[in-house]
């Protein structure tokens, strides 16, 4: 049975049961079970679930390995962790990282004014915020204001300039001095597609010499009392584990030195973040080379070796991971709006009294096809496809015999497919691809899989039911963008089959998972789609609830968003329509509450889905 490789990619958040998926939590609800939930409230288009106890699992997990290489490594720093929230800047996201992480005084790390400023508004007193990233005077005060605040603040240093503005702040008024951090910039790089933050050439990070200047300068200010961490951060979706270590000896042979430099409030090693997510769906693909546990033995080892070694006593070690805590937690829920090939359903077949005989023969071929015989009659159903193909090029056939003949050649190979499921020939395997499915989904890849588009990275994705019988039809899914970018296709090497379904008598949706990571704010808006509507859903023992409602935009807004005045343009449309001719009042003013309703939907489809 297919499961779309579930055991790979989903870390046990989900399982199938009777044909349905559901949450592997509590009351188990299935997901069909919620977006037919929402949908009775007329919500159509995309819809965007979020699971805050998945966010909750993945705090969990890192400070439980974490906690237990502490231990066994016989380590005397502490472990923290703070949430970038360039990850997901999403309020019910963010509310869910601070909720789910309040027991473990989990923080947040800011890379911009407005992410400052959201940190500073949402990060419990005690929890901790790092700030890195380019930054001005204003940024830097706003460090102060927050350290004055009574925030457990580092700021951390991305060049000399910023030092300089540190300094000058510090000099200029009487504000708390926030922490500061050296950012170092590494001689070994990252891995992965992101790995473009570590190295000699990295945008970010000051360099040996640089750091040794660093501290002549805060010495000279008097500031070296508040120099408390150093930070690397080699790139997201690290793949291999090995820059990592290379990483840390280096980030870590420096802390050794500052502190035999005199740098004696220097206790924490920031590692930033780059633990990967598994995205692939197949066994022999795989995202990383190395579990949680090895990494965070691999960190707390390395550390505690080279201080040893050093005689320096043991960093608090500090992680930003992001994409590792909250990819899971958001799952995508698109439905089905047609399947193209759906042309060739029998019912179509429109036969003459008298048919050429190749067409009574296919006929035959279908009515009789069993397992025994459907490979031989297969082959006969293909050959004779050829022949009513050139007698059709030379005009001795019909436009209706040449459908006939591909409704019921379709036939017999959907038929035949279906007949060998269990042990595919190669021949059927190679006509399986050949006869691909086009799935339209009322979706914008655009905006909901930036990432698939730009990076051509991979999310898992699979059917919400129909999980009990295998799925025959080699799939590729389309967005209903005007754009053929939009478009996922099948591709052999990680092939992607769904179910045949007649969307005439019944839905069909597909999930996208771990989603919650770096796509919501980076999802665009092409052809005006925005943001899907999302939900919140908190399950316990005997229900679950959706919470936190926010539908997508309706077309006003969105044309509001991007500055035009849509009471302007509302006025306009509903007086052309009034002072139009040649219809009754009464249908005039039906057509204008229709046209008053248009508006105030979301831009995704209606129809039937
Ligand atoms: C982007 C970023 C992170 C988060 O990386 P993930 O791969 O999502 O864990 C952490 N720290 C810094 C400095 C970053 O720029």
């Amino acid at each position: 049975m297919n499961n779309f490789g579930l055991d790979i990619w989903s870390n046990n958040n989900f399982i199938i049961e009777n044909g349905q998926i559901r949450l592997n939590y509590k009351c188990m609800p299935s997901l069909l079970q919620i977006v037919e939930e929402i949908r009775a409230e007329d919500v159509r288009g995309p819809i965007l679930l979020r699971f805050p106890h998945l966010i909750k699992a993945q705090i969990r997990t890192l400070y439980n390995y974490f906690d237990k290489a502490i231990q066994q490594n016989n380590y005397k720093g502490k472990f923290h962790a703070v949430f970038p929230l360039k990850v997901n800047q999403f309020p019910h996201a963010v509310e869910a990282v601070t909720s789910q992480g309040a027991q473990f005084n989990y923080g947040l790390e800011a890379g911009s004014k407005a992410e400052l400023i959201l940190a500073m508004s949402k990060t419990p007193i005690g929890a901790n915020i790092t700030v890195n990233g380019f930054k001005d005077k204003e940024m830097i005060t706003l460090g102060f204001i927050a350290a004055q605040s009574g925030h457990n603040i580092t700021i951390t240093i991305e060049g000399l300039g910023e030092l300089e503005t540190i300094i000058e702040v510090a000099k200029e008024c009487d504000l708390k001095v926030p922490n500061i951090g050296i950012r170092v910039r590494l001689h070994s790089t990252g891995s992965g597609i992101w790995a473009k933050s570590g190295g000699m050439d990295a945008k970010f990070g000051l360099t040996s010499t640089e750091i040794i200047e660093a501290i002549t300068l805060l010495r000279e200010a008097d500031l070296l009392e508040y120099l408390s961490m150093i930070h690397f951060h080699i790139g997201s979706q690290m793949s291999d584990i090995a820059p990592l270590k290379k990483a840390l000896r280096e980030a870590g042979n420096i802390y050794a030195e500052l502190k035999k430099m005199g740098a004696t409030s220097l206790d924490n090693i920031n590692i930033g973040g780059g633990l990967a997510v598994e995205y692939n769906q197949h066994a022999h693909l795989n995202s990383r080379n190395y579990s949680i546990d090895e990494f965070s033995s691999s960190v707390v080892f390395l550390l505690g070796e080279i201080m040893n070694a050093k005689n320096v006593s043991h960093p608090n070690i500090f992680t930003e991971s992001g994409r590792f805590i909250v990819a899971s937690h958001a799952v995508l829920i698109t439905p089905v709006l047609e399947l193209f090939t759906q042309d060739y359903q029998e019912k179509l077949l429109n036969f003459k009294t008298i048919n050429p005989p190749l067409i009574e023969e296919l006929v035959e071929l279908n009515r009789l096809l069993n397992n025994t015989n459907c490979i031989e009659y297969l082959h006969d159903a293909l050959d004779h496809m050829e022949s009513m193909l050139t007698l059709f090029d030379l005009g001795y056939i019909d436009l209706q015999d040449r459908s006939n003949a591909e409704i019921l050649v379709h036939n017999i190979i959907k038929r035949a497919l279906y007949l060998k499921s269990a042990n595919p020939t190669d021949e059927l395997a190679q006509l399986q691809v050949k006869l691909q499915e086009r799935y339209l989904i009322n979706a914008s890849i655009f905006q909901s899989l930036p990432d698939y588009w730009g990076l051509n990275q991979h999310f898992p994705v699979m059917p919400l039911h129909h999980l009990n019988s295998t799925p025959l039809r080699a799939a590729s899914l389309w967005d209903i963008t005007c754009d053929s970018d939009g478009e996922i296709g099948f591709n052999p090497d990680k092939p992607l089959y769904l179910h045949d379904v007649n969307l005439d008598e019944e839905e069909y949706f597909l999930g996208f998972f771990n989603v919650g990571a770096y796509q919501e704010t980076l999802g665009m808006n092409h052809n005006l789609f925005t943001h899907p509507s999302e939900y919140t859903i908190t399950i316990d023992e005997n229900s679950y609830e959706v919470k936190n409602a926010v539908e997508s935009k309706n077309i006003l807004d969105i044309l509001d968003s991007i500055g035009y005045d849509s009471a302007i343009l509302h006025t306009k449309l509903k007086n052309d329509l009034s002072n139009s001719e040649f219809i009754s009042e009464k249908e005039k003013s039906d057509t204008l509450a229709k046209l008053e309703l248009f508006l105030k939907q979301n831009g995704y489809l209606r129809t039937t889905n």
